[in-house]
């Protein structure tokens, strides 16, 4: 299988359970998708990688909330949210 790459948050996608429901046809990790390999929304999404940043980083949640969405803004999935 040739590695992916997410289009929601661009984690590579190696393993089928990396795939969003295990498809490998998913464009979407299963970090970003619920159990039936859908996208989550984007408010549910900024919330979950702003708790991420928090946990793996010491900033303040303005800062985390901005790194945050200047990942996203480079992802194809949420392009069209700014
Ligand atoms: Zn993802």
């Amino acid at each position: 299988m040739s590695e992916r790459v997410c289009e929601s948050c661009g984690m590579p996608m190696r393993q089928i359970q990396d795939f969003g429901g295990q498809h490998e046809k998913n464009k979407y990790c299963r970090y970003c998708t619920n159990e039936k390999g859908e996208l989550k929304d984007f408010e549910t999404k900024f919330q979950e990688m702003v708790s991420f940043i928090t946990s793996r980083m010491n900033v303040s949640q303005a800062t985390a909330e901005r790194v945050a969405r200047e990942n996203m803004a480079k992802m194809p999935a949420w392009k069209n949210y700014f």
